[in-house]
C-alpha cells in the first residue's frame, strides 16, 4: 500500500493536535462566559448599591417632609392657644402640641438614622464601584485574550483539519474508508501506540504488532479498530 511509518506518525500527531484544539474550542466559550459573568456580577453589585442609597435618600426626604408638616402643625396649634376661650379647649390644644412634639422627636431620630444609613450606603457604593472598575479592567483584557485564543484555535483547527484530510488521502482510499468508519463509531479513527497500549481504548497491544507498526505497517487495534500509528517518528 506504500504507507510509511512517518506518514502514520504524522497522521497520529495531526489527530492528536486536533483533539487538543477541539478541547480548547469547547472550553474557551465557557471561560469567556465565566469572565463575562464576573464582570456582570460586579455591575449588578454597583446597581444594587445605587438602589440601596436611593431608597435611604427617599426615606429621608419623606421624613423631612413629615417633619416640616408637623412643625407647621405645631406652630398652628401654638397660635391657636391665644385664641381659645375655655380651659378644656386650651388643654386639648396642649395635648395636640405634645403629640406633635413626640412626633417631631421621632422624625428627627429617624432622620439621624437615615443619615447614618446614607453614609453607610455611600461608602458601600464607593467600594463596589472601585471593585467593579478593577474587575472590568481585568475582564476587558481577559476577554480580549480569550477571544484571540478562540480565533487562533479555530484557525488552527481548520488548518489541521485540512492537513489531516490530505494525510489520509495519501494513505489510499481503503485507509480513508476505514478511518471514516471508525471515527463514526468512536469519535476518532487513529490511536497512538504508547507504552505498549492503544491510546484509544488503552488495551495492551502485542509486541509483534508494535514492531510491525513501528516498521510502517498498517494495523488496527483488535479491540477498538482504530488505525494504530507509532508514537514516535
Ligand atoms: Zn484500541
Amino acid at each position: 500500500m506504500g504507507v510509511t511509518k512517518a506518514q502514520l506518525f504524522e497522521l497520529g500527531a495531526c489527530e492528536e493536535a486536533i483533539a487538543e484544539l477541539e478541547q480548547a474550542r469547547d472550553r474557551l466559550p465557557g471561560e469567556i462566559a465565566a469572565a463575562e459573568n464576573r464582570a456582570q456580577a460586579a455591575r449588578d453589585a454597583v446597581e444594587a448599591a445605587h438602589e440601596e442609597l436611593a431608597d435611604f435618600e427617599k426615606t429621608r426626604r419623606s421624613q423631612e417632609a413629615g417633619l416640616q408638616d408637623c412643625e407647621a402643625q405645631r406652630t398652628k396649634f401654638q397660635g391657636q392657644t391665644a385664641l381659645v376661650k375655655t380651659n378644656e379647649e386650651y388643654s386639648a390644644l396642649l395635648r395636640e402640641i405634645d403629640g406633635m412634639n413626640d412626633r417631631i422627636s421621632e422624625l428627627e431620630e429617624g432622620i439621624l438614622l437615615s443619615m447614618e444609613a446614607i453614609d453607610g450606603a455611600k461608602s458601600r457604593l464607593e467600594s463596589v464601584e472601585k471593585e467593579q472598575e478593577i474587575v472590568e479592567r481585568g475582564h476587558r483584557s481577559a476577554a480580549k485574550g480569550l477571544h484571540r485564543d478562540l480565533a487562533r484555535v479555530e484557525e488552527d483547527l481548520a488548518r489541521r483539519g485540512g492537513e489531516r484530510e490530505e494525510r489520509l488521502q495519501l494513505l489510499g482510499s481503503g485507509v480513508v474508508a476505514l478511518y471514516r468508519r471508525v471515527t463514526k463509531a468512536h469519535g476518532s479513527g487513529v490511536a497512538i501506540l504508547r507504552d505498549g497500549r492503544c491510546s484509544g481504548c488503552h488495551r495492551a497491544i502485542p509486541p509483534q504488532t508494535m514492531n510491525l507498526v513501528a516498521a510502517g505497517e498498517l494495523h488496527t487495534c483488535s479491540n477498538c479498530q482504530r488505525i494504530l500509528v507509532p508514537g514516535e517518528p
